[in-house]
């Protein structure tokens, strides 16, 4: 990986949202192209600012799912919360053409710098941040070990599920697939030691609940604690 330096965030600014896919029945994933554009490190956020004609503001953040090396543009992948404030206005209101206010990139932490080996592990959309650590991977270091844990209720929740290969173990919390032979219930210590590797660094992103599992997991089969960065992107789910 070209080293990327961290710097200060940008300003706010208008970006122009030039393709909307849909991956899953809840989730989209929006490519925004940015005028004030600076490469992100793979794990980093941009916060997304809605203004209402009255005034009112509401603020999120949401994870950059690609590589820093799609120059002046950033995909975000965003769960529609049927009760959110900010999420299905980008399901049910945002057009390709359109425009959205946004800031970043944001963290220091939640980063991948080219460390190896690396184990990620996402729940949901938690899988988003993880995917930019992927692909950037792909596209940098195809070879070095990194190996991703994601946890999906369903096949219909699987996100970017036309770029998960070998190095994807899936595990299916509610309804696998018909004829699905690998693993099915919540991640577990198994799945964890099928995925870990001696002197891996860990990447957690999901809700609360999972990114604490998870971690306890990590833990137990031996990655210290100074190398598991965790990401918790709401209060459930
Ligand atoms: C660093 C960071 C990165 C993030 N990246 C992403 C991303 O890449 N994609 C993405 O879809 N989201 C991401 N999120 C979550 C996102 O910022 C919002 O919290 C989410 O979209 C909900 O916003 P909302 O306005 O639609 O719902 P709100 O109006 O904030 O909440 C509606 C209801 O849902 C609950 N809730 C809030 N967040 C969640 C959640 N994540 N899961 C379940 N229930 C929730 C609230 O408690 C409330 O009851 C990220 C969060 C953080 C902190």
């Amino acid at each position: 990986m070209s080293p990327v330096e961290l710097r200060a965030p940008g300003r706010w600014q208008i970006g122009t949202v030039t393709e909307i896919r849909r991956e899953t029945p809840h989730v989209k994933s929006l490519r925004i192209e940015l005028p004030m554009w600076m490469p992100h490190l793979p794990g980093q956020h941009y916060d997304v600012r809605l203004t209402a004609p009255d005034g009112y503001r509401a603020q999120r953040s949401y994870s950059v799912a690609s590589s820093p090396l799609d120059e002046g543009e950033i995909e975000l992948t965003i769960d529609r919360l049927d009760e959110g404030e900010v999420s299905p206005y980008f399901h049910d209101v945002v057009e390709e053409g359109d425009q959205v206010e946004l800031r970043g990139p944001f963290a220091s932490y939640f980063v991948w710098r080219g460390e190896e080996p690396v184990v990620l592990v996402g729940g949901g959309s938690g899988v988003v941040p993880l995917m930019a650590i992927l692909r950037h991977r792909r596209l940098t270091m195809p070879v070095l070990p990194m190996r991703l844990v994601y946890s999906v209720r369903s096949n219909e929740d699987v996100i970017y599920a036309d770029e998960l290969r070998d190095d994807a173990l899936l595990t299916f919390t509610r309804e696998p697939p018909d004829g699905w032979t690998g693993r099915t219930g919540r991640i577990d210590g198994s799945l964890i030691a099928a995925a870990s590797m001696p002197g891996a660094t860990a990447f957690v992103c999901g809700s609360n609940g999972f990114v604490e599992a998870a971690s306890r997991l990590l833990l137990d089969a031996g990655i210290g604690p100074q190398r598991i960065r965790t990401e918790r992107f709401g209060p459930t789910g």
